[in-house]
């Protein structure tokens, strides 16, 4: 128990607002999109800056509390909200400056992709953020960041300067290439583990228009599409990202969809690069067109409301061989649910996979493929039968993952899997908890274990 007049001492010191069970916007502020999270952290300080940030860590530390950090409230597994603790809700603190000609931005911990997006694009820069605009650039980030740039401007995380961080000592530390290097190498792809990042800085690049959208074929024709796919995605340039996936449109029509982004200069040149695709097999529709970069990046958002059940299977593929095609093809269409995406399939090339496994602490750089099954559905008694399915599907092609996973796609399934999203980093990743967290205060992420804890368990 914590006295009150601590709480209340606490509540005063902060710029940002609080709230506890009971006080009105409180089921709201503990709400993420995923409807399978339901925790009731005892505090929710939403920061006003990093002066709250700290405040928080040192009220923790002092109290011996749980925190929990919330930058978008994206992460499937719901590491964003504890339950008891004080969650550390960063989603008030947006600010955001760009400078044109230096081509960079530094932007808080609380935005959005799409808010950051537009603002980069006031100017007509963007730099590599994922496909979804509602999803926050810190979780995505400090994870790794897959999107429409990636092939030709590496990963999000790869774009990053430098990153303000809160570590567990209540301490905030500039982490770039020269100043606490060794953590700022951490916070590329250990997701929220070494602490909590108030801003970070990134490289801009001159993005827009795009040549993108979907070819919708029918889902009886995924093999066919598969095997098409496979060969075209050899002969793509790092201008262009594509993904495949199962799923039903919104009338109910069962498709494989393969989508690009083609974000080169010349769109002349985007349509001979995409012309293959275009010409390929009898699709019910092809929605390939010249759009904006802010276009392209909202596609999705529509496919992802807010307060659906969501599970997720994921891991990177040996290869996309005739076996696992042929099992794809079988689970098509095979969802309990019609808002399922089975599978998502994404195709990693091009300047992520020139960065080296162990130059940032993200490893996966050098697999083509991403399997994902994301499992959508809305009510709580379909749950079982959805997560059972996922299960099924992902065991079924267990054969063709390797063990490592993009841990920013991990539900929650434990440290055996937590450890091998981090790979053979792992290992460089707890001597830098036991450095900056030997306590495990940030403990709620795919954890990794300083060695104490590990130890304790064990
Ligand atoms: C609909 C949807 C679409 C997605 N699309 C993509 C995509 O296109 N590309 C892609 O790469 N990923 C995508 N993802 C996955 C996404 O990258 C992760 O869910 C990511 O964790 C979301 O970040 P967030 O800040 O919104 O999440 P949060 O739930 O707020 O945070 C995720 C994790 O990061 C930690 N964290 C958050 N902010 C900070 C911070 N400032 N400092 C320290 N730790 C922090 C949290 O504690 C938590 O452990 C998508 C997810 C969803 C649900």
């Amino acid at each position: 128990m914590i006295a009150e007049s601590a709480i209340q001492h606490f509540i005063s010191s902060l710029r940002g607002q609080i709230f506890c069970p009971g006080d009105p916007g409180y089921d709201a502020a503990r709400r993420v999109p995923n409807a399978m999270i339901d925790r009731r952290p005892a505090i929710i300080a939403r920061c006003a800056g990093a002066a709250d940030v700290i405040a928080c860590v040192r009220f923790a530390l002092e109290h011996d509390i749980v925190v929990s950090v919330r930058g978008g409230g994206h992460s499937v597994a719901g590491k964003s909200v504890c339950e008891a603790g004080l969650m550390v809700d960063l989603s008030a603190m947006k600010g955001v400056r760009v400078d044109p000609l230096k081509k960079t931005v530094r932007a808080e911990a609380g935005l959005k992709l799409g808010e950051f997006d537009r603002e980069t694009q006031a100017f007509g820069l963007a730099t590599t953020l994922g496909v979804v605009p509602d999803t926050g650039i810190s979780g995505l980030t400090l994870g790794g960041g897959f999107g429409n740039l990636m092939a030709k401007y590496g990963l999000a995380l790869d774009n990053l300067i430098g990153v303000d961080v809160v570590t567990a000592d209540g301490r905030l530390l500039s982490t770039n290439a020269s100043e606490n290097s060794d953590l700022f190498w951490g916070v590329r792809g250990s997701s929220g583990n070494l602490g909590i990042a108030t801003s970070l800085e990134y490289r801009l690049h001159e993005v827009g228009p795009v040549l993108g959208g979907a070819v919708f074929y029918p889902v009886s024709k995924t093999k066919e599409v598969l095997h098409f796919c496979r060969e075209f995605a050899e002969t793509l340039p790092d201008e262009v990202v594509l993904q495949g996936a199962g799923l039903k449109l919104p009338d109910g029509t069962p498709v494989f969809a393969v989508v690009v982004c083609y974000c080169g200069s010349s769109m002349q040149e985007g349509e001979k690069v995409l012309q293959p695709l275009r010409k390929f097999g009898s699709p019910l529709t092809d929605a390939i067109q010249v759009m904006s970069y802010l276009e392209i990046q909202s596609m999705f958002q529509p496919f992802f409301p807010p307060g659906r059940y969501t599970y997720v299977k994921s891991n990177f593929m040996h290869s996309l061989n005739d076996e696992a095609i042929e099992i794809i093809a079988g689970f098509a269409d095979k969802s309990p649910s019609p808002y399922t995406f089975a599978p998502i399939l994404e195709h990693w090339h091009g300047a992520v996979a020139r960065v080296g496994v162990s130059e940032t602490a993200f490893p996966h750089r050098h697999h083509s493929y991403n399997f994902i099954v994301w499992s959508n559905w809305e009510k709580a008694s379909d749950s079982e039968k959805n997560i059972q399915w996922t299960r099924q599907y992902w065991e079924a092609m267990q054969p063709h993952l390797v063990a490592g996973s993009y841990v920013n796609y991990v539900s929650d399934e434990g440290d055996a899997f937590a450890r091998a999203a981090y790979g053979p980093n792992y290992d460089r990743l707890v001597s830098l908890k036991n450095k900056y967290d030997p306590t495990n205060f940030f403990r709620m992420n795919h954890n990794i274990k300083p060695t104490k804890a590990a130890q304790a368990v064990s």
